[in-house]
């Protein structure tokens, strides 16, 4: 088992005050700009040369893939392991930037156009009345690994009744959780606390997946499990109601995202190319038999048509891909002709769109000190020398949380069966130390200014938690609608949270 135990040095060390450290994490964003600016910069330049830039000869490959984040990396890789397939990847965004790499960092690279679409939500009328304007803000990650290289690291499998469910809607057993394992198992080199090679494979390449180091709030939480009859065992396993550690995308102390994981390791294959800043705005599809056959993308500043032998894989995440298809006539008739698309083939795309809507309760202070990381006390200019020497201690673990719980709502409970049910509610251990960094954390939520100062009074220096309470299964559904026919214009994203009166249930059981 890997973890990132923090073992500090034993040097003399001096704490850092808040501002310092407020001050760095507002500089941060000027780094990964600057980065960003650079990347761009020289991709463009080695887009100039000759043999890139045949401006009057239709590229022809087998596949084409639009999109080279989480999913898009894996499939790069798997269709292009056969020598005999042309392979195009088309990423908007460019390489990802080395400060997202950096763990505790989590929230501070969040906004930034180069590596976030930063969209945010219309306002919500039964939610998020915390929040500016009540619109949630939903960081979706732009460049080589897209949200892999931005989003929180947890290494969470679904719960296999919910593959068993698309299963039995699909009416195909490739659905089936059992068939499904294999794959997740195909994707990871697990290196965790719950290794069993039943649910778990390691050793052949793939995500990298590491444990958040044991401390000593983490216990009280599997013993308060323990308390409610919850048993302590790994989530990505059958995923029973249980409590257990979480399991992290992190190596060394960096996170490892899909870009290391499938896409870095083979820049070599020559039957695959990948066009970075290459932003793809129309599926063209062939007028009768409605089959995509190419697709126009825009590439700093020319716009350019490639064109597929056999297929086209839209992996561009779960708001730019039905935005595409829109814009491409794929979607509700009625939307589309409102904004003068020709609808080419009628279909929900948009509809039936849902999001785990959460809130944090606590803080909860507690009274033995070192029970959690407190930033006053012990980000320390140690701190800062252990991980870039060693890549070790606070600036190596996820901010978010440490360890997770699945348990059942008593709605749950009472529609009965719940053996054969995930479990509905899930809640997240977090340690208060993001929330003290007020600033950060307001920018990080969207939450209206002054709240989290509020909120958080009292907690620094405390040692502290907070319990993420979230819904693992919704009955609200949104939908992801177009603004306009232009595909520079952002979407726009109704996730209609509490629409449906069970998930306020539901949550406040959980919250209870
Ligand atoms: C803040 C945050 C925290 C999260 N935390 C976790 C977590 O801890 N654990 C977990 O399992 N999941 C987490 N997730 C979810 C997880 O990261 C995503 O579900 C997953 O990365 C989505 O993968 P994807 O391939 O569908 O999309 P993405 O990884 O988002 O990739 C889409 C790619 O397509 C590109 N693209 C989009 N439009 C176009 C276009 N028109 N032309 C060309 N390219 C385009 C984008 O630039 C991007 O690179 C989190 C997500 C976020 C945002």
């Amino acid at each position: 088992m890997v973890s990132a135990v923090y073992t500090p040095s034993l040097t003399p060390s001096f704490s850092i005050p808040y501002s310092v450290i407020t001050i760095l994490s507002n500089a941060l964003p000027l780094v990964v700009i600057s980065f960003g600016f650079w990347d761009q910069y020289s991709d463009f330049l080695q887009s100039q040369k000759l043999e890139n830039y045949q401006k009057n000869v239709v590229e022809e490959y087998d596949f084409i893939i639009v999109g080279g984040g989480s999913a898009g990396c894996v499939i790069s890789n798997r269709l292009s392991s056969n020598p005999k397939y042309k392979v195009l990847l088309l990423e908007n965004g460019g390489n990802p930037n080395p400060m997202q790499s950096v763990p505790v960092y989590f929230q501070s690279v969040l906004h930034i156009p180069s590596v976030d679409y930063d969209f945010y939500t219309v306002p919500q009328k039964n939610a998020c009345l915390a929040l500016k304007d009540q619109r949630s803000f939903w960081p979706r990650g732009k460049g080589l690994g897209g949200s892999s290289n931005l989003n929180a690291m947890f290494w969470q499998r679904s719960n296999q009744h919910d593959y068993d469910k698309w299963a039995e809607l699909s009416g195909t057993d490739d659905w089936k959780f059992d068939n499904i394992l294999r794959n997740f198992k195909n994707i990871e080199d697990y290196h965790g606390r719950y290794y069993n090679e039943k649910w778990h494979s390691k050793g052949k390449g793939g995500i990298y997946v590491s444990t958040v180091s044991d401390n000593k709030l983490r216990k009280e939480f599997f013993e308060a499990g323990k308390e409610m009859g919850y048993p302590t065992e790994d989530v990505n396993g059958h995923q029973n109601p249980s409590f257990s550690g979480l399991d992290t995308s992190i190596k060394d102390g960096r996170r490892f995202g899909t870009y290391p994981g499938f896409l870095e390791p083979i820049l070599s294959r020559t039957n695959l190319n990948i066009y970075r800043y290459a932003h793809v705005t129309k599926v063209h599809l062939h007028k009768v038999t409605k089959r995509a056959y190419g697709v126009t993308y825009k590439r700093h500043g020319v716009v350019h048509f490639v064109r597929a032998k056999r297929e086209i894989v839209i992996s561009a995440g779960s708001l730019n891909t039905p935005q595409l298809l829109m814009l491409s006539g794929i979607g509700p008739k009625a939307h589309l002709e409102s904004l003068r698309i020709n609808c080419l083939i009628d279909l929900p795309v948009g509809k039936n769109l849902q999001d785990h809507i959460g809130a944090f309760v606590g803080p909860f202070i507690v009274d033995i000190p070192g029970t959690t990381n407190v930033i006053s006390r012990d980000f320390t200019t140690n701190t800062l020398t252990d991980y870039f020497s060693q890549h070790k201690g606070f600036m190596s673990m996820p901010p978010g949380a440490n360890a997770v719980a699945y348990i059942h709502s008593s709605l749950s409970k009472q529609r009965g069966n719940i053996t054969n049910k995930s479990p509905d509610i899930q809640l997240l251990l977090i340690p208060s130390t993001s929330i003290t960094l007020t600033e950060i954390f307001e920018k990080f939520t969207n939450i209206k200014n002054g709240l989290i100062k509020k909120y958080a009074s009292g907690l620094r220096g405390n040692d502290s938690f907070l319990i993420n309470v979230m819904l693992g299964k919704y009955y609200s559904r949104g939908e992801v609608r177009l603004a306009s026919a232009d595909p520079l214009d952002k979407p726009i994203l109704d996730p209609k949270y509490f629409s449906h009166p069970d998930d306020v249930k539901i949550f406040v059981d959980g919250m209870e």
